[in-house]
This record gives C-alpha cells, sequence and structure tokens, in this order.
C-alpha cells in the first residue's frame, strides 16, 4: 500500500516538475537527479526555512559558503582518504554489487514483517557487533547464515566482502603530470572547519558559537536506491557549533531537541518522527542520533546530530601544522580564564534532498470529492490530487486567472499580478476551463488561486479558492494582500 503511494509521489514529482532522472534523453544517470520548475522553489524554500532557523534566528550562528574542492589533505585529516568506505559485496551472478549492510537490513525487516521478532533482533544485534568490530568476514558468514539471495539472479554465490571508499576523485591542473588528486567534498563540514579560525577572527565570535553552510556533497553510493534517498550528488545543510570541552552532553542535548522541534513545525504530525541512536559510532563521534522520518518505504534517517568532540580540528591542527585553537577568557569557577582551547564541536547535518522527499511524500494527497445532489443535477463524485503544502513551501503562493480570455479580464487580472509579484511567486494562466486549472494548481500545491471574472469589472472583486478546503469567497481587490500576508509568513515557523 505505502509503497504503491511511494510510486504515486515519484511520478507525480515528475510529471508536474519537480524531479527529473538526469540526463533522462541518454536514459539516465543513475543516482543522479535535475529538480524541475515546480522542484526548484520547493528545494529553495526549505533551504531557506533551514537558513532562517539557524542563521537569522541565532545571534551567535553565521553563514559560509565554501568551494566544493578543498585541499586533497583536508580528506586525509578528516579520516575519509583512510575510512570513509562502505562494506560493498558482489553477486558473482547478476554482476550486481550491493552494501553488505543493507542487504543484512532488509533480511531484518522481512523477519519483522513475518512476525519473527527473535530472529530479527538476534540478526540485529549480531550485525551491530560486526559492524562495530569492523568484521567483513562476520558480514559474510551472516549473509550466508541467513540464507540471503541476490534479489536479481536468485542465487548465493557471493564474494567475499569488501570495503569501498565512497569519494570521487578528479585531477586539478592543465597538464595531466602536474596535477593533482582532489575530491569532489563528501560532506559541507570540512570547509567550515577550515575557515573557523578565519570566521572566529573575522566575525570576533565568542564561543559558544555555530557556522552554518548549505550545499552540495557528492558520494559514490554503491547502490542507488529510492529516487532522491540515496544520491550520488546531493545537498547537505550542515552547522557545527563550537563549544567549551566538557560541555558537549548539554550541547549535544540542547540540538537533539531543537532539531526534532524544526522538524515538527512543519506540520506533518510527531507521530512521523523518532530519533534513532547510532550503536557503530563514525570515526569520529563521541555520540550520535539520526531524526528518522517515516517514509513510506519506513523509518530512515533525514538528520544526523553527532557530538565531534575535538577530533576534526585537532587532525586540522596536526596535519597543517597551523593551530586550531581559540583563547576563552571568561573565568572558570576559580576565577581563572579557560585560556586556549582546542572547542569540542556539536553537528547538525541534514540532507536537502531528503528532507524535500519526505516533504513531498506527507504533502501528497489523494482526495475523493463528493459533491451533494441538489434540486437539479443528482450527486457527483470525482478525485484529485493535492500536495498540502504549507503555504510558505509551495512553489507558487498564489495563482492568478482570469476566467476568459476576453472582454478585458486579462488586463485586469495582469494588474494584480504586477502588483503581487514583487512579493509572491505568482503563477498566471488564461487556458482551459476553470476546474481543470484549479485541479493543476491543488497537484503543484498552490495554496491560493484569485479568479476574475465578469463581475469584478464591476465592483473591483474577485473569487478566492483555497486549496485545502476547496472553498470560494467573493473578496475586493484591494483584500488579497492582507489575506495573503495572514497566511503566507515566516513566523508561523521560526517563532
Ligand atoms: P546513510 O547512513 O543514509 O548513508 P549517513 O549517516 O552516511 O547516511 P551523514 O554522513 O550523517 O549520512 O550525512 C548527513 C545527512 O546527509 C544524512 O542524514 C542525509 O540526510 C544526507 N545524506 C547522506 N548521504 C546521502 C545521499 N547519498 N543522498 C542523499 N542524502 C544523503
Amino acid at each position: 500500500m505505502s509503497e504503491d503511494i511511494f510510486k504515486k509521489v515519484v511520478a507525480h514529482a515528475k510529471e508536474y516538475g519537480f524531479v527529473f532522472p538526469s540526463s533522462e534523453i541518454y536514459d539516465n544517470l543513475g543516482a543522479v537527479y535535475d529538480y524541475g520548475q515546480n522542484g526548484v522553489e520547493l528545494k529553495n524554500n526549505l533551504r531557506q526555512y533551514w537558513w532562517k532557523s539557524m542563521v537569522q534566528m541565532h545571534e551567535n550562528i553565521v553563514g559560509l559558503d565554501a568551494a566544493i574542492f578543498m585541499h586533497p589533505k583536508t580528506w586525509k585529516a578528516s579520516g575519509h582518504i583512510d575510512g570513509f568506505s562502505d562494506p560493498m559485496i558482489d553477486n558473482k551472478d547478476s554482476k550486481k554489487r550491493y552494501r553488505a549492510d543493507n542487504l543484512l537490513e532488509d533480511k531484518i525487516a522481512r523477519y519483522q514483517k513475518d512476525g519473527k521478532t527473535n530472529k530479527a533482533e538476534e540478526l540485529q544485534s549480531a550485525l551491530d557487533q560486526a559492524l562495530l568490530d569492523n568484521n567483513l568476514v562476520q558480514l559474510k558468514t551472516l549473509i550466508e547464515q541467513h540464507e540471503i539471495a541476490c534479489p536479481i539472479s536468485g542465487t548465493r554465490n557471493w564474494t567475499d566482502v569488501r570495503q569501498f571508499n565512497l569519494m570521487f576523485a578528479t585531477e586539478m591542473g592543465a597538464m595531466a603530470e602536474e596535477a593533482d588528486k582532489v575530491y569532489l567534498r563528501p560532506e559541507t563540514a570540512q570547509g567550515i572547519f577550515v575557515n573557523f579560525l578565519n570566521v572566529q577572527k573575522s566575525g570576533r565570535m565568542k564561543i559558544p558559537f555555530g557556522i552554518a553552510q548549505t550545499g552540495k556533497a557528492f558520494r559514490n553510493e554503491i547502490i542507488a536506491r529510492q529516487f532522491i534517498m540515496r544520491m550520488r550528488e546531493f545537498e547537505q545543510m550542515e552547522m557545527q557549533f563550537f563549544i567549551r570541552p566538557g560541555t558537549q552532553k548539554e550541547w549535544y542535548e540542547y540540538w537533539k531537541n531543537m532539531r526534532m522541534q524544526w522538524h515538527q513545525k512543519l506540520g506533518f504530525g510527531s507521530d512521523k518522527y523518532r530519533f534513532h541512536d547510532h550503536v557503530k559510532l563514525a570515526h569520529y563521534a563521541d555520540a550520535a542520533v539520526d531524526i528518522e522520518f517515516d517514509f513510506p518505504f519506513g523509518f530512515k534517517e533525514m538528520e544526523g546530530i553527532h557530538s565531534r568532540t575535538d577530533f576534526d580540528l585537532r587532525n586540522h591542527q596536526e596535519l597543517s601544522g597551523k593551530k586550531m585553537q581559540y583563547f576563552d577568557a571568561d573565568l572558570d569557577e576559580n576565577g581563572k580564564a579557560y585560556g586556549n582551547y582546542i572547542p569540542y564541536v556539536i553537528e547538525t547535518s541534514i540532507g536537502l534532498d531528503r528532507l524535500f522527499l519526505a516533504t513531498l511524500c506527507a504533502a501528497y494527497k489523494e482526495e475523493e470529492i463528493i459533491t451533494p445532489a441538489t434540486e437539479t443535477s443528482p450527486e457527483k463524485k470525482d478525485s484529485r490530487v493535492v500536495l498540502n503544502l504549507p503555504p510558505i513551501l509551495a512553489p507558487y503562493k498564489v495563482a492568478i486567472l482570469p476566467l476568459m480570455k476576453k472582454d478585458g479580464l486579462p488586463e485586469v487580472a495582469r494588474e494584480i499580478l504586477k502588483d503581487l509579484k514583487v512579493d509572491y511567486n505568482c503563477f498566471y494562466e488564461e487556458k482551459d476551463a476553470i476546474g481543470k486549472r484549479y485541479r493543476r494548481q491543488d497537484a503543484i500545491g498552490t495554496p491560493f488561486c484569485i479568479t476574475v471574472d465578469h463581475a469584478s469589472l464591476e465592483d473591483q472583486t474577485v473569487t478566492i479558492r483555497y486549496r485545502d478546503s476547496m472553498a470560494q469567497e467573493r473578496i475586493p481587490i484591494s483584500k488579497i494582500r492582507e489575506i495573503l500576508a495572514k497566511e503566507i509568513s515566516w513566523s508561523k515557523f521560526l517563532a
């Protein structure tokens, strides 16, 4: 059932200009996607929600836009060259490659679905232990013991499990001989760490303070799954919060709660979210939790909150030979200045594409519409697809629709458009029956339609139609702005 909905959401995203497969005319590029005319607007709005709540709403958090390319030593210091890999396994018959841990997770999900709770729990703890120990042989043994077959070939003819580095490498420099190997960044965080002192000094920032950044990241994921859930090129929104060592527990709790509240303000229902504590901690973390969202294919990670200690700054200091310290003039309980130290870091890291997918899945609704019988016509049944997006996130805020393309109606409609478009993204359309036009706006989530008809010429009124209730109301043109301003505002999300 939910899998069906997911298929419909993916098809809807393409049909209505939200997301297209990359290079489709050449049969797509695996796990790479393009955002269409409506998708780019929704994505920009989601990014703005994050940016405003992180940067604009916090006096002690500032933004940054670091380059995608970074000095190759960055990735040595961060641990990505040596440790950023996934365990992979190939099926010798289908020649398909899988993530060994994913195969086992799928098996656990199947046990659970079949009511074999004990088996599921047993395998889960064995998997956690194998990952914790980095025990590739044990991962293979579990795959064999649980008789996991390749979904394509149906055989259990597996290779050994090997580690596969997820970074994309390329060359920088004009001549091949002089070229240096550089990487496309696998996370935006390192751009923040290497600029930590630039921002702190130029912005006269005092600890605790944060640096926020949004931007592309690249990972050569072994297998691409679930549409824009796991991509090879994606966008992250990350914030590194620099704190005094020893205060990491309280700040970790603080950001964990702040981020959960941020998600819940979207209004999709608090039961859609849950925390998932990490058992296997990443090489840089002393505590880590995911915020998972209930996608149509189950609860999956949308955001990670990590207590990264001083791992990154310390390693950059060691490898670069440059001090990454902060001087803290505040006094401790003995009246002594805290002095110089390498700050600890709490990170919040969310994938914009996963947030986009969660938003699309939560907003997508199929509705039956029953128009009650009247004296002259029988009951009518109809259906519609509507995106119940919060108005502030909708690609278009208002559609302006002259009922007919004549009698001066387009002229009045264009006057309204001219006034509104400086403040709101407006859609203008003259063609087709009005009912059809309303449905098209429902399908892309436009919260308001303004229809101009012959009466508008007489008395300067229009019909405003509300997306969710489909109610229609006659209002003076002079009142449109008032209604829009009340409904389309960041205050509900940021206050
Ligand atoms: P996963 O376990 O799903 O691979 P991760 O734990 O490696 O994710 P992080 O390194 O913590 O992810 O990255 C932070 C966020 O970036 C994730 O919560 C997710 O929203 C997003 N993200 C990570 N990898 C991808 C990807 N391949 N495609 C889309 N978004 C991603």
